[in-house]
């Protein structure tokens, strides 16, 4: 792989997984996707194309497209479908990678701060077992480079939309009573840990642990290594999140 491109689970051979670095990176809106995803290797890949609005909606893909398709109001995506590349683009908010390694079951996830106030990464999982009886113990997971918590200053809104309440989806519901522990407050602002608040919504529905791996990379910090929305003040370039079952 080029240095364009962070690999994911390279340890399993049924599945390809990758984040773009700067260089793999795209500028200009609309996109021009098939740039972000131009490797050879997955060629054979059709990709799928969510329109990314910071919600919670999930896709379940249940045929391979016979060309490129593109998904409104949709966040996530889950499949079983060998072939299919899901697909994320990113400059800051954190893209999680699930992977099923028992049932051979995928889902990506682009998880801003609203899509992680909303749970969507636990989401994702919940529908990976609703939709193939994917237990959480053999969900492997890597929340991928974004902004860290060195870099995710807010004020009190964020800080609010983790404070209230719970985040729930059909029978799941979880109290969010844990921010202060993924956060810091200085003067006014706050610090929000949005891949600390990611990996322990995972564990809270049975994702063990020694299972998730997060990237240390913040897309904010590491100028010479990736876009960044909140460094540049707001950018048109993206990262593509993918992966794919082989
Ligand atoms: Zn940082």
């Amino acid at each position: 792989m080029s240095d364009k491109y962070i690999e994911v689970f390279s340890q399993f051979e049924e599945v390809t997984g990758f984040f773009s670095t700067k260089e793999g990176a795209t500028e200009g809106y609309p996109y021009d996707r098939e740039d972000v995803f131009e490797e050879n290797w997955l060629e054979e890949a059709i990709p799928v194309w969510p329109k990314q609005v910071h919600g919670d909606h999930i896709e379940v893909i249940e045929q391979r497209p016979y060309r490129p398709v593109e998904l409104e109001d949709t966040d996530g995506l889950i499949t079983n479908l060998r072939g299919v590349l899901l697909t994320t683009l990113h400059a800051d908010c954190i893209p999680v990678f699930l992977f099923d390694y028992m049932r051979n079951v995928i889902g990506l996830v682009h998880a801003g701060w609203k899509g992680t106030a909303k749970g969507i990464a636990a989401k994702a999982v919940y529908m990976m077992n609703r939709e193939y009886g994917s237990d959480p113990e053999h969900i492997m997971a890597f929340i991928g480079p974004g902004i860290s918590k060195c870099c995710f200053e807010t004020g009190d809104d964020v800080y609010e939309a983790f404070d209230k309440g719970s985040y729930s989806f059909d029978i799941f519901e979880e109290k969010w009573d844990f921010i202060d522990d993924f956060s810091e407050k200085k003067g006014d602002k706050y610090y929000i840990d949005l891949k600390g608040i990611n990996k322990k919504m995972l564990m809270d529905i049975g994702v063990p642990e020694e299972n998730i791996e997060v990237s240390e990379h913040c897309t904010c910090c590491e100028p010479e290594m990736f876009e960044s929305y909140r460094r540049e003040g707001g950018t048109y370039m993206r990262m593509g999140a993918g992966l794919c079952l082989i």
